[in-house]
């Protein structure tokens, strides 16, 4: 049976607000439903290739004015982007008060953060006027602390309370205010933070996040041709695909939904009639049949393997290697090991021209009787929340593999049984990935590997 939602919050990215005739789809689809009441606009985007998005030129503005160099190109180019949009949609709109408020207090020296906001901001008061809906400034209702951490309990409190008695409105992305009364905004991307800041405020039945894909793909595209899209998926499981460098969604907007349990639901404003990925707390009650979920992988990690007889009987040795990393501040991503080995996988940027010291640090610390780095590997991850419990995933992992002759250097199976990480040398890295996928989310087509 199709759930009923009432209350939706509505995100558009910028590729959906790029221009009048993007406006024109994103706002046949909010009128589409009722439901659709609470709107969160990015600032328009690329409409095309080799186009910018007002943000960078915003960006370029604030950067050119603070460095004494001319902007006036950049800001005309802003203004035609929107009056375009406003004479598209055929609206009887001027925001020339508010290119001159920008103009002033770029000249007077403003911060990048106000001017970087603007783009959302005068994107915001478009769409307000075109669908009729109420303009809410996000810097009333989204708050910062004087460290610049956003202040969930604050902002939750206020923006329940604004948006209370409010019957629709449009509050635009990326931005809120300091105790200041400054603009400080989210980092690149963070709209979507938005879209999930409002959801909860207004406890909405779901978060439609509108963008330019039908969603999660089960695997890179740039390695498998036309991947197959990922229905369902759990916050959990986007959040080990996303680790992994899977990117649809900025990973600060899933918090405020998880802690409300609102499922978010990634749609593409050029393609509606596609009903995207949905990201659940549980997947109970859903069932998509496949084993895996997603695919994804990274690379550029090195694995440091330290050997030494008995190292199980000498306590506190995997304290006094991790230590090594610590004292340097960097961090390690996987922690692999047998009775008398440890591998160590860290990112390769992070070692890169201290690496004859780090293993100078560490023979002190522990008097390895052998240790080595190798490079250049890739990591996979194989994420799917129903592998667990399933036996003979691992075998099929590892078969998969070794019939296109790709030999693991590394195997990490988190112990809630919703990954499988395996380390590959990076040049068997595609056709890694490619097999796996093949195994579990097509028939076999050997010959393709
Ligand atoms: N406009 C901002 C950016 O380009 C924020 C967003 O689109 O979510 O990063």
């Amino acid at each position: 049976m199709e759930r009923i939602f009432e209350k939706k919050v509505v995100k558009f990215g910028g590729s959906s607000l790029a221009s009048a005739e993007q406006f024109k789809k994103s706002a046949d689809i909010i009128k589409a439903e009722e439901s659709r009441r609470f709107v969160v606009p990015s600032a328009p985007g690329k409409r095309c290739g080799n186009d910018t998005k007002v943000t960078d030129l915003l960006i370029s503005c604030y950067k050119k004015s603070a460095s004494g160099e001319d902007w006036s190109a950049d800001f005309a180019e802003i203004k035609s982007r929107y009056n375009d949009i406003i004479s598209g949609l055929g609206l009887n709109v001027s925001l020339d008060a508010e290119f001159e408020v920008i103009s002033e207090n770029l000249k007077k020296g403003t911060t990048q953060d106000y001017t970087a906001s603007r783009g959302e901001y005068l994107n915001g008061i478009i769409l307000a006027n075109y669908i009729g809906y109420e303009f809410v400034d996000a810097a009333e209702v989204i708050f910062f602390d004087a460290e610049g951490r956003f202040d969930a309990d604050k902002t939750n409190e206020v923006m329940s309370k604004r948006l209370a008695d409010v019957k629709n409105a449009v509050v635009p992305g990326f931005y809120g205010s300091s105790p200041d009364g400054s603009i400080k905004t989210f980092s690149r991307g963070g709209s979507d933070i938005t879209g999930a800041i409002v959801s909860r405020a207004v406890c909405a039945d779901i978060y439609e996040n509108w963008t330019d894909v039908s969603g999660f793909l089960m695997c890179d595209p740039r390695i498998i041709d036309d991947p197959r899209p990922i229905s369902i998926i759990t916050y959990r499981e986007l959040r080990e695909l996303s680790y992994m460098g899977a990117s649809v969604l900025h990973e600060d907007s899933i918090f405020p939904v998880k802690v409300a349990g609102i499922p978010i639901n990634i749609r593409n404003t050029n393609r509606p009639e596609d009903s995207g990925t949905l990201i659940v707390p549980s997947a109970e009650g859903y069932n998509s049949g496949d084993l895996i979920t997603g695919i994804a992988g990274k690379k550029g990690f090195a694995i440091i393997r330290i050997e030494k007889d008995m190292m199980n009987q000498e306590l506190g040795f995997g304290m006094r290697v991790l230590k090594v990393f610590a004292d340097r501040g960097i961090p390690f991503e996987h922690l692999p090991s047998g009775i008398d080995t440890m591998c160590v996988v860290i990112n390769e940027n992070d070692i890169k021209d201290i690496e004859d010291e780090i293993i100078t640090d560490i023979c002190k610390a522990v008097n390895p009787d052998h240790i080595d780095i190798s490079h250049s590997i890739g990591l996979i991850a194989i994420v799917g929340r129903n592998m667990a419990g399933t036996p003979g995933t691992a075998a099929r992992i590892f078969s998969a593999l070794a019939r296109v002759g790709v030999n693991i250097r590394m195997i990490d199976q988190g112990s809630s049984e919703l990954n499988i990480i395996v380390g590959v040398e990076e040049k068997s890295f595609n056709r890694a990935i490619k097999s796996i996928y093949l195994e579990f989310c097509i028939e076999y087509e050997l010959q393709d590997c």
